[in-house]
């Protein structure tokens, strides 16, 4: 469809499924790594979204590229289990630090652009946990929590301005961030999945191409699971 498109932590993972499924699509994408190092096919950009700097050099980088971004897909996020007894406070702050605050730090500075242009699609990768909680893993849950606060209180702020904010909230996804799970807890949440199976990387982004396209114009404020059933509406 020939915009621009920004998908952080687009080098791996979920987020590199995401932009592949985009520029596929026709979008012109680049994608964020802190590292800066190629991705086979797709514009890097380097960038950590725990620093308000880095954010703006790499959406200048874009804009100059590619033009202002037209479609965000906050995707970077780290974990830090750890049970509350034991978390520190570095612990939760950190993941909330780039969980959250990353989120609101990139949204920002694509707002900017979007408002002039007055259209967008904000589309926030949350997770299941955010809403059903998850033990041992506070610090995150609340974080992939507060994405959907933050994306439906920008859906009602910029609306008029013809931008959407929607939130995907995936399952468990075979990635780098599941693969350290110990055996057994992989196989119990399996056996708390419906659909009985994690979901593939594009499963999630058939959900953000969804959103992102033009059969969504008249979504916001939504929270969409891929979650095979897993959260069941939560
Ligand atoms: P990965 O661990 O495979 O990838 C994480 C990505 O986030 C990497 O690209 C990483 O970049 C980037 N990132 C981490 N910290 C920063 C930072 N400070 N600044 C910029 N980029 C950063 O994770 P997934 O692909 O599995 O997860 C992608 C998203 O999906 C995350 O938000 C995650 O919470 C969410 N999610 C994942 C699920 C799963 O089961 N895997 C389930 C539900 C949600 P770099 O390579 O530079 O480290």
């Amino acid at each position: 469809m020939g915009r621009s498109v920004l998908v952080t932590g687009g080098n791996r993972g979920i987020g590199l499924a995401i932009a592949r499924r985009l520029a596929g699509d026709g979008d012109s994408v680049t994608v964020t790594s802190r590292s800066g190092d190629p991705v086979e096919g797709l514009a890097v950009v380097r960038c950590d979204v725990r620093d308000a700097g880095s954010v703006d050099a790499a959406f200048s980088a874009v804009e100059h590229e590619q033009g202002p971004v037209e479609v965000l897909v906050a995707n970077a996020g780290v974990t830090g289990d750890q049970l509350l007894a034991l978390m520190s406070e570095d612990a939760f702050t950190s993941v909330l630090d780039t969980n959250l605050t990353g989120a609101y730090r990139v949204a920002r500075r694509a707002v900017r652009g979007m408002m002039r242009m007055r259209r967008g699609r904000l589309i926030f990768i949350s997770s299941v946990v955010g809403l059903y909680g998850s033990a041992g893993q506070a610090n995150y849950a609340a974080s992939k929590a507060g994405l959907v606060g933050l994306a439906r209180s920008l859906a009602r702020e910029l609306g008029s301005r013809g931008i959407t904010a929607n939130v995907v909230a995936p399952g468990f996804v075979d990635s780098d961030m599941t693969a350290v799970l110990p055996q057994e807890r992989k196989a119990a949440i399996m056996g708390a999945i419906p659909l009985g199976r994690y979901a593939s990387a594009d499963e999630v982004a058939g959900a953000v191409a969804f959103l992102a396209g033009p059969d969504a114009g008249y979504v916001t404020g939504a929270v969409v699971p891929v979650d095979g059933g897993l959260g069941m509406g939560h």
